[in-house]
């Protein structure tokens, strides 16, 4: 009876009555950087409208390029709390090292390890010394034996409230910016009982791949989706091509209400 409890027990992450993991599927949403306060101000409105509450955006970022655009930084952190503080909506944002936890940490909800960062044991164990959920991106080529075990850092430290996010893995295939596995969150699903959420932005690096990737997820009982929007992605400082527009935006959360009822 034990064993069995343990095992449908399932990590709910409360943010104060808006649930990650509890069967209900979340769409996070926000440009991939935070390039200026109007553009997070139009976002977190769009947002709000469509009655979501999760944002995310980059402030700091771990771009391939040194000469790409590598985000606002703390002003950017600055951008992200008053988005918070006007539209009411829950921050996700990337912390790229331990120095910045603390500083991140007073300034947004969620604190979000990128694929680069996985394997970044010292920035593991720094998050899960903090109190706030952490969203804990697949490495580019890891297993998902190395992502849950990247997870148990974050967890053995003692913060529970890890959310795993399948961003899609390398492989040979180039039509794709990666190929997005979503058998990987069936597999994780299986063998984790924490929250599991796509990113069919990073997974495919296509804007029009978005939608269907994430009915997908949505099909396959993902916990939620973490996508790209900007107002004009194709002016976009990074990740243009992998982010929809609020029309797009619009859409899909209609798609996802009525998929609501499907599934
Ligand atoms: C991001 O979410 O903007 C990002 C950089 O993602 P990833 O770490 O999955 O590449
Ligand atoms: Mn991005």
């Amino acid at each position: 009876k034990i064993k069995k409890q343990q095992k449908d027990h399932k990590t709910i992450i409360d943010f104060a009555g808006s649930k990650i993991g509890n069967g209900n599927f979340v769409v996070i949403a926000g440009p991939c950087a935070v390039e200026s306060q109007e553009q997070m101000f139009m976002t977190a409105k769009v947002i709000q409208d469509m009655g979501t509450i999760f944002m995310r955006g980059g402030t700091f970022k771990p771009r391939t390029n040194p000469y790409s655009f590598q985000g606002l930084g703390i002003d950017g952190l600055g951008i992200l709390e008053q988005a918070k503080k006007k539209y009411n909506v829950i921050v996700s944002t990337e912390v790229m090292s331990t120095e910045m936890v603390d500083v991140v940490s007073r300034n947004v909800d969620i604190l979000q390890i990128g694929s680069r960062n996985m394997q970044n044991f010292d920035l593991l164990k720094k998050v899960g010394k903090t109190s706030l959920p952490v969203i804990l991106k697949r490495g580019l080529s890891a297993t998902i034996e190395e992502w849950l075990a990247a997870a148990e850092y974050i967890m053995c430290e003692g913060n529970r409230n890890v959310i795993l996010c399948e961003r899609g893995i390398r492989t040979f295939e180039k039509y794709t910016r990666n190929t997005l596995d979503l058998s990987a969150v069936l597999a994780v699903k299986q063998l984790s009982h924490l929250p599991v959420i796509v990113d069919p932005s990073h997974g495919t690096g296509r804007s029009d791949m978005i939608l269907p990737m994430a009915k997908a997820a949505m099909a396959i009982g993902a916990d939620g989706i973490m996508i790209e929007i900007h107002p004009n992605p194709g002016e976009a400082l990074s990740d243009g091509d992998q982010s929809i527009n609020f029309a797009g935006f619009t859409d899909l959360i209609g798609e996802v209400q009525k998929l609501k009822k499907v599934f």
